[in-house]
């Protein structure tokens, strides 16, 4: 069986593994490798490393630093399937899903190669007499990274090209389900002239993860992954005096008015809800429908389900692939049971799904329910797979209070073509981010990605402008030059206009 190693100080690291994990082929259920579980002594390494590394790559020169994330973009541009197909298999996401998880990704690395102009300071003359005053951004110094599975690549790639272009050397422990992607970056970052040490890969679990909050030496950790675990690393992670970003899961409504386009609305719910099989931070998993809209959306619904192509992420034409292991698998169908036994219409019904050759597969077919209530564990729970539910409300006022009474934040839409009312609801709605007529809004890279309340934690968005804040700290400078008018000793606290 292949072992996934490690990878720190510019090469593979296998240590003792006392554990490892199983790493599958969703598409068929069998194991296609195992990786390596850090122990906190591997982690230890990884950090002594990227400390030592720390110190001439603090120093290294803005246009080298640009020029190795310009080198690394050219060879993940020419590369891209490479990287694509590799996520695909262990992942089960379409091949196609996966070149888009790796594109959006790259808009990130493009976003870094521009680090020097994010960098730049301000500069004030003349603040006192001969008095100047001016910032600088510096480096943190160790920054760790631990990545969800539902995007291998693309995850990993909102932190470290941000964290590394800013001087800061980097320890990323990504998912253990799905962890080949991360090595592959490795070597590429090293041929794009990467130094040894800047950026290094440790796999595990919790072991692995306590070990880098519990380790003095780092100084920050990006999170993103399922609202407890977010919860629990913004808690220690803080309590040990790290900076700490996490973002956690999501809930996330789609509010149909009745005067949508109903066409748009049902491609939109449907992309949105089976898109990777669900399993995004982004998916859409409740329609809240207003007035009359539903007897005029769910049928439309209905109608795309039945087209949709459910198989292995590599056939021709498959448009959703089968979920990541076989445990989420039967919590999601148990998620199904639920939401049946507690009285929704359960009007499409992804269980009983079996892909031809692929029997053993993690494999479950695109789910609705209608007429669900907020009280059902459908409603409630982040179910992160096919499964889509359709809640019944009668007035706008209703369908805004649902989303804000949610205790999930990330993202939300609205599709109407009242332009009034879509302004009304980017002022009302509590949460970080808003489609209006877009079912998924996720910034680009020169905005940043962040939701509310229980969806992330901490007072930094991740990547664009906010990640470079993120991974900087602001130094101020106030100078004075010798010069002959200087008063001499004075104990009163400089005031303005002095
Ligand atoms: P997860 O929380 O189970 O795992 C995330 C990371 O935490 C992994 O690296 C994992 O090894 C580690 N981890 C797991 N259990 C741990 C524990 N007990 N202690 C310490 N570390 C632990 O999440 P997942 O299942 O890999 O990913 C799916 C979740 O991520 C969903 O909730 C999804 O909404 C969320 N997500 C959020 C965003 C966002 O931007 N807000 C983006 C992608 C995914």
């Amino acid at each position: 069986m292949r072992l996934i190693t490690h990878w720190i100080n510019g090469e593979p690291v296998t240590g003792t593994p006392e554990r490892t994990g199983a790493v599958y082929d969703p598409a068929t259920g069998q194991q296609r490798a195992e990786v390596a579980m850090a122990t906190p002594d591997i982690v230890d390494l990884a950090v002594r490393t990227a400390k030592n590394a720390f110190e001439t790559w603090r120093d290294s020169a803005l246009t080298r630093r640009q020029n190795i994330m310009f080198a690394y973009r050219e060879i993940v541009v020419a590369r891209k399937d490479e990287m694509a197909r590799l996520l695909s298999e262990e992942h089960g996401k379409t091949f196609d899903d996966a070149r888009g998880e790796v594109q959006r990704g790259l808009e990130v690395i493009e976003f870094a190669c521009n680090i020097a102009h994010m960098l730049k300071g301000e500069y004030s003359e003349q603040v006192s007499t001969s008095v100047d005053t001016y910032t600088i951004r510096q480096p943190l110094g160790v920054v760790a990274g631990i990545t969800p599975f539902n995007f291998p690549a693309m995850v990993p790639m909102w932190m470290y090209p941000i964290a590394i272009a800013c001087g800061n050397t980097f320890i990323l422990k990504p998912s253990e389900k799905d962890p080949s992607t991360s090595l592959l970056a490795a070597e590429w970052l090293a041929e794009a002239g990467l130094p040894d040490g800047v950026f290094n890969v440790v796999h595990g679990d919790k072991v692995a993860v306590d070990a880098i909050l519990g380790h003095d030496d780092i100084a920050a950790v990006s999170f993103v992954g399922s609202t407890p675990i977010a919860r629990y690393i913004y808690e220690t992670g803080t309590a040990s005096g790290k900076r700490v970003q996490a973002l956690g899961g999501a809930k996330n409504h789609m509010v149909v008015l009745p005067d949508a386009d109903m066409d748009l609305a049902a491609d939109s719910a449907v992309s949105a809800a089976y898109g990777s099989a669900g399993e995004r931070c982004m998916a859409i998993s409740v329609v809240t429908t207003v007035g009359d809209a539903a007897d005029r959306l769910v049928p439309k619904i209905r109608e795309r389900i039945g087209e949709l192509k459910v198989g292995p992420s590599f056939d021709e034409g498959v448009q959703m692939g089968p979920l990541v292991t076989k445990e989420h698998r039967d919590k999601v169908a148990g998620y199904v049971d639920a939401g049946e036994a507690s009285g929704a219409s359960l009007l499409e019904d992804g269980r009983p799904l079996r892909v031809p050759g692929h029997e053993e597969g993690f494999f479950i077919g695109p789910t609705l329910f209608d007429n669900v209530n907020t009280d059902m564990s459908i409603y409630t729970d982040e179910i992160f797979g096919p499964v889509l539910s359709v809640v019944r409300t009668e007035h706008y006022e209703d369908a805004i209070k649902m989303v804000n009474e949610n205790p999930y934040g990330n993202g939300t839409a609205v599709f109407t073509n009242d332009g009034g009312t879509a302004r009304k609801f980017q002022n009302e709605i509590q949460v970080g981010m808003v489609g209006i007529n877009v079912p998924i809004p996720v910034p680009l890279a020169f905005y940043s990605f962040g939701g509310w309340k229980s969806s992330m934690f901490g007072s930094h968005a991740i990547y664009g402008p906010e990640g470079v804040h993120f991974y900087t700290k602001q130094k101020v400078i106030i100078s004075r030059w010798p010069d002959p008018m200087h008063r001499g000793v004075d104990l009163g606290f400089p005031q303005h206009g002095q």
